[in-house]
């Protein structure tokens, strides 16, 4: 299907782009296109101008800082799967980033358009909410900053305001964790039926601190924090892990839909957890 009517406009700096989203209200900033142009497509949005952010070369960066690894919102996925700094300092991001999509959706996606879209089953949300990352929102008026844990607020919905843009996502290096991102998918390339992603610090045989998040599963990234809170202190074991499994699944909502049941998603969320947390005792 066609596109609905719209005009282009490309911006050539980010003082550019957020002075034209400030008097525009119904504009969507077109970053990889990877599943704007779908959206556009099929009609689900019609927005009435497309901002072009590509050429907006500052947002395009990986560099450690004080809180972490900075990330700007134009990274794509295949520049964070090759940065070294996230391969060493955020394993967790490099490995989850592996598998999405396919070579395509890799060159063209970006961090800030995959956030922004906030599909409940896309695998970078989910790794964000594991580290509770922050996510830079700038406006002409100025930036403020919103965890991810409070930033994804449905499917498709975030805590994006009016003439905002996402610029900066700021991801926390977590020091003496083992880090494990595991995702089911129908077909090659998919999005996820199911997904977790697992940080965890062991003293011995000792879980000393824990961070578990599930993507299409909720109705948005699902972190685990009650089953989290529960288990700190406790030792590490198959008994302590199927509970973990059966809680998790029994908390999440998971929708029924083409990739599977509502049912299929809590028993593979079950053994997915059995699996992350094979790999990292
Ligand atoms: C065949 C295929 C397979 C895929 N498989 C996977 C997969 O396995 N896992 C996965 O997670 N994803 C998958 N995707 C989706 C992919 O991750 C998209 O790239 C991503 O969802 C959007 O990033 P983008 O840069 O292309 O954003 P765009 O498509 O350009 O934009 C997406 C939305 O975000 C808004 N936006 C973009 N940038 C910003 C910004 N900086 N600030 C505010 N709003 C912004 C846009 O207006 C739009 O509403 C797949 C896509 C395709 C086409």
């Amino acid at each position: 299907m066609y596109p609905p009517e719209f005009s282009y406009v490309r911006a050539e700096s980010l003082q550019e782009a957020l002075k034209f989203l400030e008097g525009n209200d119904n504009t969507r900033p077109l970053a990889g296109g990877q599943s704007l142009i779908p959206m556009l497509k099929l009609r689900v949005l019609s927005p009435d101008y497309i901002l072009d952010i590509n050429r907006l070369n500052e947002l395009n960066y990986v560099k450690t800082s004080l809180n972490g690894v900075s990330i700007g919102a134009l990274t794509r996925y295949h520049d964070i799967l090759s940065n070294d700094i996230v391969k060493s300092k955020v394993p967790l991001m490099h490995h989850a980033t592996r598998t999405i999509g396919d070579m395509q959706v890799r060159n063209m996606g970006t961090i800030g358009g995959a956030i922004s879209n906030a599909d409940p089953a896309s695998d970078m949300p989910v790794v964000l909410t594991a580290l509770n990352a922050t996510i830079i929102l700038s406006s002409a008026s100025g930036s403020r900053s919103v965890k991810a844990l409070d930033f994804f607020k449905g499917p498709f919905t975030t805590d994006t305001n009016k003439g905002e843009l996402v610029t900066q996502i700021e991801v926390p290096v977590l020091d003496g964790y083992k880090t494990v991102y595991k995702k089911v998918v129908r077909r090659a390339g998919d999005y996820a039926l199911a997904s977790v992603a697992l940080a965890i610090k062991l003293k011995g045989n000792e879980i000393e601190d824990i961070k578990l998040a599930y993507g299409g599963v909720h109705d948005k990234p699902f972190r685990a924090m009650e089953v989290e809170k529960n288990v700190i202190g406790k030792k590490l074991n198959d008994d302590l892990v199927k509970d973990i499994a059966s809680k998790v699944s029994s908390q999440i909502n998971p929708p029924s839909d083409h990739r599977g049941s509502s049912w299929y998603r809590r028993e593979v969320v079950k053994v997915l957890t059995m699996k992350a947390f094979k790999e990292v005792a």
